[in-house]
């Protein structure tokens, strides 16, 4: 799909230079001082609008230097625009360069673990106004959520959705299975589950119908398992996500590390376009903004996420119900697991990790969804002194969910990143393909390995 172009390389050459100049010379403050920055490469969009400069942080927090580098924003572009000659600077994004994060762990993946060291994504960047322009070139949309539903992918999707309902397109929620109980009071009409789904694309099918396939907070077709094929089936794919680890699988993305939520990203998306925002839309940007920043707590939340949360209020999101429905009420079968968990608790390394996992006896008889093992991975972290929090529980089918949770400085995107998964650097997921208590030790031990020597 991407096209090579000599202009936008030859520009990301001269970015480059100009930005490892700056950060020698002029980028000071403590995002650029706790550490070895260095520029690896610059991707730079064919018609220069904007540029993507990707860094290896040695001793630094990748999410720290991406702070810093956002904060720097307007003196570089400055920068660029002047020393290029350049009448308009491109926009610029700053990422960690995964490939250097995945060299860091180069034993596990040469011990048999399957990482695709080199595999960058293989579609092609894309600034939000052409994304705008791709959603409405097309007249019919599916906007997918992840397997496991979260408030983030199921708030963006939605939000998505309406806001092209309102522009008139015919566009649904394609969801794995009904949001759970937390999440049921958002719009469920636009809510297309597989079977539903299969039916409006066979009909678009036999009618020569394109259509467009959107993949919300996620990047890979692994996260949506039993229905990747109709997300490659597609017409045209686009990923719109956050996640630090994540590898594109459409033909066009739009990732930003740096948004506290995906759902932020389409409030951004909307703005650019100045496309219509309604009570409806609001709140669901809101749950997804809520839900992923652990309701403004963690380190994600930025004072751009507060703005946004109140020009959602300002719109009309229903923050009252939101809270009320997915924090203020607690099915009885939660604190059933949630004993479990407890009895199943287990410190280690010196009481900085912390491990509990909840089997397919307990969860089934309870009958236990997303809603009910949320926020158990959240208790483990809270510990005082703890480092690394794991959470797992067995799946119906006997694989292990894993959900990761970490304190400054350990990064369990990079550790969910070594067992196929992913995440952000404080939260990080996988599905282990082993049994409960196999999982639980290989775990201890990878772990007991990371957090190292007590200081
Ligand atoms: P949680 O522990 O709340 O389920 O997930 C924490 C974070 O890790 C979320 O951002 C989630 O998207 C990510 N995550 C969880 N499981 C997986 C997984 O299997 N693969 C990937 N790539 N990310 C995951
Ligand atoms: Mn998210």
């Amino acid at each position: 799909m991407a096209k090579k172009s000599h202009r936008g390389e030859r520009l990301g050459e001269e970015i480059k230079k100009v930005v490892s100049d700056l950060l020698l010379r002029e980028l000071r403050g403590p995002g650029f001082e706790s550490g070895l920055i260095t520029v690896s490469y610059v991707k730079a969009a064919d018609d220069g609008g904007f540029a993507t400069i990707y860094f290896t942080a040695l001793g630094a927090e990748p999410e720290q230097v991406i702070d810093a580098f956002e904060k720097a924003k307007g003196f570089i572009r400055g920068e660029i625009g002047k020393r290029l000659g350049l009448r308009l600077a491109p926009d610029l994004r700053f990422k960690p360069d995964l490939a250097e994060q995945y060299g860091q762990h180069i034993d596990t993946i040469l011990s048999g673990l399957d990482i695709p060291k080199d595999e960058g994504p293989a579609g092609r960047e894309a600034s939000l106004s052409e994304i705008a322009e791709v959603l409405e070139a097309y007249e019919h949309i599916f906007a997918f959520t992840h397997d496991h539903m979260d408030g983030d992918t199921l708030g963006s999707a939605l939000a998505l959705v309406l806001t092209l309902r309102e522009l008139g397109k015919d566009a649904w929620v394609f969801a794995d299975a009904e949001p759970p109980r937390s999440l049921a009071f958002l719009p469920s009409s636009v809510l297309a589950l597989p079977e539903a789904a299969a039916q409006i694309v066979s009909g678009l099918e036999a009618a020569g119908e394109p259509w467009l396939a959107v993949a919300m907070d996620y990047s890979g077709t692994d996260r949506i398992e039993g229905r990747a094929p109709f997300f490659t089936g597609a017409a045209e794919r686009i990923c719109i996500d956050h996640h630090v680890t994540a590898v594109p699988e459409g033909d066009l993305y739009f990732l930003d590390p740096a948004a506290a939520a995906t759902a932020e990203i389409v409030w951004r998306l909307i703005q650019e376009v100045d496309w219509p925002m309604n009570e409806e839309i609001a709140t669901a940007i809101y749950v997804g903004v809520v839900t992923d920043t652990g309701r403004f707590q963690y380190a994600n939340t930025k004072s751009e996420t507060h703005r946004i949360a109140a020009s959602l209020i300002e719109a009309g999101a229903d923050f009252r119900m939101a809270f009320s429905e997915i924090y203020q009420k607690v099915a009885p079968e939660k604190l059933i697991v949630e004993r479990a968990m407890l009895s199943a608790l287990e410190l280690f390394a010196d009481g900085r990790g912390a491990i509990s996992g909840v089997g397919q006896d307990v969860l089934s008889a309870v009958h236990a969804g997303e809603d009910e093992t949320d926020g158990m991975s959240e208790k483990l972290i809270s510990i005082i002194g703890m480092k690394i929090g794991v959470f797992l529980r067995e799946l119906p089918d006997g694989h292990v969910k894993v959900s990761l949770r970490s304190k400054d400085p350990f990064d369990v995107a990079s550790l969910a990143a070594e067992f196929g998964g992913g995440g952000h650097m404080r939260a990080a997921g996988f599905t282990a393909d082993t049994s409960l208590e196999e999982t639980r030790e290989i775990l201890k031990v990878r772990i007991t390995a990371l957090l190292g020597e007590k200081p």
